[in-house]
């Protein structure tokens, strides 16, 4: 199935320069340029927590993969909480929080992990899993699975980025923020070796950032 239509960010040579941002000191050398302004991430999901509460009316089970997944699922949730105090909207909502590990520098290992949670705790319920970026689609595929086994009554994912690759399995999330270029990204609480997650905007990483932090 097709993905809900997004906001397509064109290829790499058409990204901000990073002079005319604000990003932390010890990060200036790091970076080639601004992907995606902080600002634009909120405005975006903004939306897209309009969307969701439109398109869900039962308690909702939001499922935070972390680390990644922590600022996009925590914007997320503020705004839907946002709605939910005005007149005519109400989505009850537990939070949930997961880890997968799949990454290591920044090639994909083909496998993954999950810890963290309870998972009996999703039977009967509707499930709304957030993650940072789908890249191969491998992780969410078997986070899906995993999830399934549990007897979920839906379960739908939301990817704040999806990477235009031709390394893609064609998972389609439910509900995506920005189509992306094939470019390793960081910021947002996207991290290269646990560095960049105390970044605002979303950022591609230089080839001295990639070296520095190499492991
Ligand atoms: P997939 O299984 O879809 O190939 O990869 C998903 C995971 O890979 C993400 O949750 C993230 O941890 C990592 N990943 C993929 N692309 C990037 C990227 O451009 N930047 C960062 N920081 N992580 C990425």
């Amino acid at each position: 199935k097709a993905h809900a239509s997004c906001i397509v960010i064109p290829d790499a040579e058409n990204t901000y320069p990073l002079d005319q941002f604000a990003v932390p000191q010890h990060y200036k050398d790091d970076l080639n340029s601004v992907m995606i302004p902080n600002g634009l991430i909120l405005n975006r999901l903004e939306k897209l927590a309009q969307d969701i509460v439109e398109d869900i009316h039962a308690p909702l089970v939001v499922l935070c993969v972390l680390k990644g997944g922590h600022q996009v699922f925590s914007d997320l949730v503020n705004f839907i909480k946002q709605l939910n105090t005005r007149a005519g909207r109400s989505l009850p909502l537990s939070l949930e929080f997961i880890r997968m590990k799949s990454y290591h520098n920044d090639q994909s290992s083909g496998k993954v992990e999950i810890i963290g949670m309870n998972m009996s705790n999703l039977k009967g319920k509707h499930v709304l899993v957030v993650e940072d970026i789908v890249d191969t689609g491998r992780s969410l595929v078997k986070l899906c699975n995993t999830l399934n086994e549990q007897g979920p009554e839906t379960l739908r994912t939301f990817s704040l980025l999806l990477k235009r690759t031709p390394h893609s399995n064609g998972f389609q999330p439910d509900y995506v923020g920005f189509e992306i270029p094939d470019e390793f990204v960081v910021g947002y609480c996207l991290d290269y070796n646990e560095y960049f997650r105390d970044l605002d905007h979303i950022c591609i990483i230089s080839p001295v950032g990639r070296e520095k932090y190499k492991e």
